[in-house]
């Protein structure tokens, strides 16, 4: 099936694998011969309990998800989860960040409202994940930001904890690109709007030795260990953005890339989209990416020209060749193209092709 929408290159909301979308409007006015929209479904019934049930089954096949970790279907985002988490694991004490950009930074500001939070290390502007952490053996917790988002910062490797202090990790913008290796891993979160399905689901997987901390204050519907409890059926759960979800998840499944299935084929296209499109950018003499080679984010690459005058005319001229939202964070400025797991490689190859062409009109 060939499209004539554009390539979206949002950073969140963002764009979803066009199948699904068809999928989503086909069964919108009746499930199934249910007579109902998801929409419309008890969160209790059975038609939506084998929603949640198969979402769940293959969001843990997918990534592997080990028989201890329990996974959680809940509400709030990334933001949510800055104060969800030290609400659930701090116990009011230490907590450590390893600031790599704008989401760890903000992650632990809000931490501080509940723990002592230390900064272990900080990016600050060298576009490089640094070395030297210092790490305190007695810190319920580290966190870091695996994929910043906005300043395109990624951890292609894990830290292997020598001091047994659990890892949080948020996911928001990479979740479902690639493997996890969970031996590393206290416990992982992420939104669902940037690389899952629509806004409105946070996903949280967590170690079952971490449930049972929670601090008094923290309110129930944001207990992992209630929500556990209850199936992620405490209250009512993103029914729709789960069912959405749900479908991205078969999606790739049966996702077929160089000879690959499921994960590992989305893993390894991701790689090719992100090297066709960082390549481009080294080779240009007016576009340039300021974060070192090694932690490149394979899904967020932001990018300036050289000759910030042309921002502006840059981004109509890319939005009349169809392709969308490739404005940079107010925060950093610039361009940034977000090429999560539903943008196709045709879409990087139009990009590149945009970015040589426009280069030779204006370089
Ligand atoms: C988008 C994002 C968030 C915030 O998500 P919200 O759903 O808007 O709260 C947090 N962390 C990362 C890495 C993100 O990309």
């Amino acid at each position: 099936m060939t499209s004539s929408r554009p390539f979206n290159f949002a950073p969140g909301p963002a764009t979803l694998p066009e199948p699904v979308l068809r999928q989503v409007a086909e069964e919108m006015l009746d499930w199934h011969g249910s007579g109902m929209s998801v929409m419309e479904m008890s969160h209790r019934g059975k038609e939506f309990v084998s929603i949640a049930e198969r979402a769940e089954a293959d969001l843990r096949e997918l990534l592997a998800v080990p028989a201890n970790f329990r996974i959680l279907f809940m509400q709030g985002g990334g933001l949510g989860e800055n104060a969800i988490v030290p609400m659930n694991l701090s116990r009011g004490g230490k907590v450590d960040v390893v600031i790599t950009g704008s989401w760890s930074r903000k992650s632990a500001a809000e931490a501080r409202r509940y723990a002592d939070v230390q900064i272990a290390a900080d990016i600050g502007k060298t576009g490089v994940i640094p070395r030297d952490w210092q790490l305190r053996d007695d810190a319920a917790y580290l966190h870091l930001c695996t994929n910043e988002t906005i300043d395109g910062v990624e951890f292609h490797d894990l830290p292997q904890s020598a001091n047994g202090v659990p890892l949080v990790i948020d996911i928001s913008s990479h979740m479902l690109s690639r493997p996890i290796d969970w031996s590393r891993v206290g416990l992982a979160f992420g939104g669902a709007q940037k690389n899952v399905g629509p806004a409105g689901l946070t996903m949280v997987f967590v170690r079952e030795d971490l449930l049972g901390r929670a601090l008094d204050i923290c309110p129930s519907a944001f207990n992992y260990e209630t929500v556990a409890a209850h199936q992620s059926m405490f209250n009512t759960p993103p029914t729709f953005a789960i069912y959405v979800a749900g479908l991205v998840f078969q999606w790739v499944k049966g996702f077929e890339y160089a000879g690959l299935r499921g994960l590992a084929a989305i893993e390894r296209q991701n790689i090719d989209k992100a090297r066709l499109l960082y390549e481009a950018l080294d080779a240009s003499s007016l576009y340039e990416n300021r974060v070192d080679p090694s932690c490149r984010s394979r899904m967020n690459v932001p990018f300036f020209l050289k000759n910030e005058a042309l921002n502006e005319v840059f981004l109509a001229d890319a939005k009349a060749a169809g392709l969308l939202q490739l404005k940079g964070h107010k925060s950093v400025g610039g361009m940034r193209a977000s090429i999560y797991n539903a943008m196709p490689l045709a879409g990087v190859q139009a990009l590149v092709s945009f970015l040589k062409t426009f280069e030779a009109r204006h370089g």
